[in-house]
Parts: C-alpha cells; structure tokens; sequence
C-alpha cells in the first residue's frame, strides 16, 4: 500500500515538472509571438484543492507566485505553503466580512469589484500596518451570475479606490465567458486589453496599470498574445482537480 501510494505521488510530481516545463515554454514563445520577453509575462498557479507539497514542489521548479480562491482554504494550507520562495495572493470571490483574515497575508487581491471590499480592504491593511496591493476585476462578459465590475463602471471605481489609504490599485483581471473557440475568447481578451491601456494612459494618480491578469490553462496562449502579462494557471500545471 505505501509503495502503491508513493508511486502514484512520483507520478504526480513527474507530471507537474513536466506541465510546468511544457507552460514555461509556451510562455516564452507567446512572449516572443507578442513581442515581449518570457519574463515580461508572470506566471501564477491557481492553488484550490491542491495539496501544499505538490504546490512546494511546483516553486522548488521555480514558480514564484500562488494564488488561492478561498480563504478557509488558504488559512488551512498556509503555514505549509513555502512562502520564503514564492508570493502568494488571493484570486477567488471575496467576502467583505472575511477581509480582516488574510490581510498581512497575501501581497496581492485580484478581486475587488466594488468599493465595500475596498473601504474593508484599505481599513484591515491600515489596522495591520501594511498596504494591499489589489487588481480590480472586471466581468467582460456581463454575466449575470459573475464578479467582476462592469466595464463603465471601472474608471469611477478604480477613482473611488485611489483615494484610500494603504490599498494600491496595480492592474485589472478578468475571467472572461467559457467559448467554444480561441476567436471567440480572443474578442473578450482584446476588449480587456483596451480597457488596460485606455486606463494606462489617464495615468490617474495612485494608479498602477502594472498587471493584465488574464488566461487559465485552456487559453494562456491566446490571452499572452492579446497583451495578458499575467496569467493563472491550475489544472494545466497541478492536473484536473479533485474536489473533496
Ligand atoms: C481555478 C482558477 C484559475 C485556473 O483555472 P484552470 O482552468 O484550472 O487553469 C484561474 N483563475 C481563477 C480565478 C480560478 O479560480
């Protein structure tokens, strides 16, 4: 029984140092594709469900940040995540009232879409004496069951952001509607990349167009080539999850 496990772990790790290779690689070619460098682009594995060793083996490859969707999660797992190596932020839904537990924890929101979550955000990171760097998030699809702000309402939420204290805005993400082909994704990824630069360009004060995070393991290619300079990779590095 424990060599049958231990074998199936050597698999998985096996697979993980070679999807991480195999992601690295298309990282840099869609890099070159859109006229950038590998390491212009940050590559960010999407952590749920999976077990902090096979996440620790994944940064001792080299990954350098980590980003969880839930904050039970992430409170269950985090003082197994090896964080002298790698960043870790904070990617999924987040409740209002559930800000003041991870704040001094993750050195990055990507998820803030309204200015409640913000005035908590500003308010815990002031308490704990730290700033929060956050992405806004914005839900191009319009999706009805979806987060993320709509795209006119963006400039005056990320204007109400930028008056508060120890919060900084850095950038935009977006998980764009499921498509059934890479055009079709590639619209919403190009409409992103507008808003970024359009916002980039009013270089509001207390503003950091620094990050476009957008691409998962089904479209990273495409999002890189439409301007993504971030990207949140799960089951294309960890394998399909298992959810208990
Ligand atoms: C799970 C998740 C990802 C990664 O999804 P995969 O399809 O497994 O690559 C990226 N972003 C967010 C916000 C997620 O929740």
């Amino acid at each position: 029984m424990t060599e049958k496990l231990s074998a199936d772990k050597q698999q998985r790790f096996d697979d993980i140092r070679a999807n991480y290779q195999t992601i690295c690689e298309n990282i840099e070619k869609a890099a070159a594709e859109s006229g950038r460098k590998k390491n212009d682009i940050t590559f960010l594995a999407a952590t749920k469900t999976v077990e902090p060793e096979l996440i620790n083996y994944a940064i001792s490859l080299g990954l350098k940040k980590i980003g969880e969707n839930r904050v039970q999660e992430l409170l269950s797992k985090y003082d197994e995540y090896d964080l002298a190596n790698a960043d870790l932020q904070f990617i999924g839904h987040l409740q209002t009232n559930k800000v003041r537990q991870i704040i001094g924890k993750v050195s990055m929101i990507q998820s803030v879409d309204n200015i409640r979550l913000a005035n908590e955000i500003s308010r815990q990171s002031e308490k704990n004496g730290t700033d929060t760097d956050i992405l806004v998030e914005v839900n191009i699809g319009r999706e009805e069951n979806k987060s993320g702000v709509f795209e006119e309402e963006l400039e005056e939420l990320i204007g109400e952001i930028s008056l508060l204290k120890n919060i900084k805005v850095r950038g935009l993400m977006s998980v764009p509607p499921i498509c059934d082909s890479k055009q079709k994704i590639s619209k919403f990824f190009d409409k992103m990349y507008k808003l970024f630069i359009d916002i980039s360009t009013k270089k509001l004060d207390n503003v950091y167009m620094d990050y476009l995070s957008m691409g998962m393991s089904e479209d990273y290619y495409e999002a890189i080539l439409c301007g993504a300079n971030m990207i949140r990779v799960g089951s294309g590095l960890f394998g399909a999850r298992i959810y208990r």
